[in-house]
């Protein structure tokens, strides 16, 4: 599909599951205010790697604005090019992506974050692809796993041809993931069969790979652990490279927190019940990155990491929630659900409009600078882990017009 063909019309019928639909027009945010393309930075890490140097970008789920800010401020701290991604839930918890949108780049802008960052959609469907499209993301998710091979190749193939001309990539899922996370629930996992990747590649126009290869949604992976298969990222790979599809195409990891013990037993020590976390090991996930996976998505560890601050403040500071509805609707759900580990149970209550933007000046200012320290030392650190600190500088600075440009060359 060319370029005026996109342009004479935009939002043709899109494959799904229940066939196809028509996607309502919607006025599109202009890209100059979306945030870097992903594609230089996937680049940077197989160079890097090729170099012997293994690498991958960590991709990081956003849910409020001081998670966002600790994301970046983490990234300063290891020199590292980075995505922020939001799933479905986190655009309905904001109000849409265009919110989600707006937040990251207030969240770049204040914090005058000039290091190369990307928003991404995780695990997108057709319709919230397509209106992230023109809403300042410069990556999508079109997760369409459970079809089989050839619907989820025409389905990713649809978007791809919308989504290249903007200069925005696209990034699909082949076998299915175990776990619950969002909307994603799966009891079964099925692993991806290496011999397919290349082809999935070639024929959908991906840029982008989710393999099942083991890992798990959700903090406990303890059964995902056991079956982790290395060798499905290793022969992936092989056959990427064989098809000099390598330096485009990506292999990502999802569901690979590691899922600190030490997070896990401070949320427990002040009133929280998680039990039977369990994560991938960090030298698991650095193996399946040397084996040729190049973004790793971390959700579960943030949100551990946020649990594990608002429990501490409030057991530190007995009483501060006196005189804040804000503070006190946080203590109240920490307290109503212990096993809770989803930030937005504790922050539903409070105005979106100040969870989308800088809480200075505010009553909860104090426990958001909290938060965004936390979150910054684990990103710094998963950075450095994954090989991607110090990447930020060999990421060629490319817009988005420059990424439509060599799309179409
Ligand atoms: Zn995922």
């Amino acid at each position: 599909m060319s370029q005026s063909q996109v342009r004479e019309n935009p939002w043709p019928g899109i494959l799904s599951a229940d066939g196809p639909r028509r996607i309502a027009p919607k006025e599109l945010i202009s890209q100059k205010e979306a945030l870097g393309p992903i594609v230089p930075m996937l680049r940077a890490a197989e160079v890097s790697s090729l170099e012997g140097r293994h690498a991958a970008v960590g991709a990081f789920n956003i849910n409020f604005y001081s998670q966002a800010e600790g994301i970046l401020e983490g990234l300063r701290r290891a020199n590292a090019p980075g995505i922020l991604q939001a799933s479905r839930g986190a655009n309905k918890f904001q109000g849409g992506p265009e919110k989600i949108a707006k937040m990251a780049a207030e969240a770049v802008k204040n914090s005058e974050h000039s290091l190369p960052v990307c928003l991404h959609l995780d695990h997108g469907d057709d319709a919230s692809a397509i209106e992230c499209l023109g809403a300042g993301f410069g990556s999508v998710m079109l997760d369409v796993s459970k079809l089989d091979c050839d619907a989820n190749i025409a389905a990713v193939r649809e978007i791809v041809q919308l989504a290249h001309p903007r200069g925005i990539s696209v990034e699909a899922e082949l076998g299915e993931l175990s776990g619950i996370e969002e909307h994603i629930s799966s009891e079964k996992s099925t692993y991806a069969d290496p011999t397919k990747v290349a082809g999935f590649f070639e024929r959908s126009g991906a840029d982008a790979l989710a393999i099942a290869y083991g890992t798990s949604h959700g903090p406990s992976k303890g059964a995902g652990v056991a079956k982790l298969a290395i060798r499905i990222v290793d022969e992936s790979y092989r056959g990427m490279r064989d098809s000099n599809l390598d330096m485009r195409h990506f292999l990502v990891s999802h569901g690979s927190s590691t899922v600190p013990q030490e997070l896990v037993d401070e949320i427990n020590s002040f009133g929280g019940q998680i039990r039977g976390a369990r994560g991938i090991p960090m030298d698991r996930i650095q193996a399946a990155i040397k084996a040729g996976i190049r973004k790793v998505n971390i959700d579960t560890d943030l949100r551990l990491a946020i649990t594990a601050t608002f429990r501490r403040y409030f057991a530190e500071n007995p009483g501060i929630e006196r005189g804040s509805a804000n503070l006190a609707g946080i203590k109240n759900a920490l307290d109503s659900k212990p096993a809770t580990i989803d930030p937005r149970d504790c922050l539903g209550h409070i105005d979106k409009e100040l969870m989308r933007s800088s809480p200075k000046g505010t009553d909860i200012e104090e426990i958001m600078g909290l938060v965004k320290e936390r979150v910054a030392s684990h990103v710094a650190y998963l950075c450095n882990a994954f090989g991607c600190a110090g990447l930020a500088e060999k990421t060629e600075g490319h817009s988005l017009e420059e990424m439509a440009a060599s799309y179409s060359g």
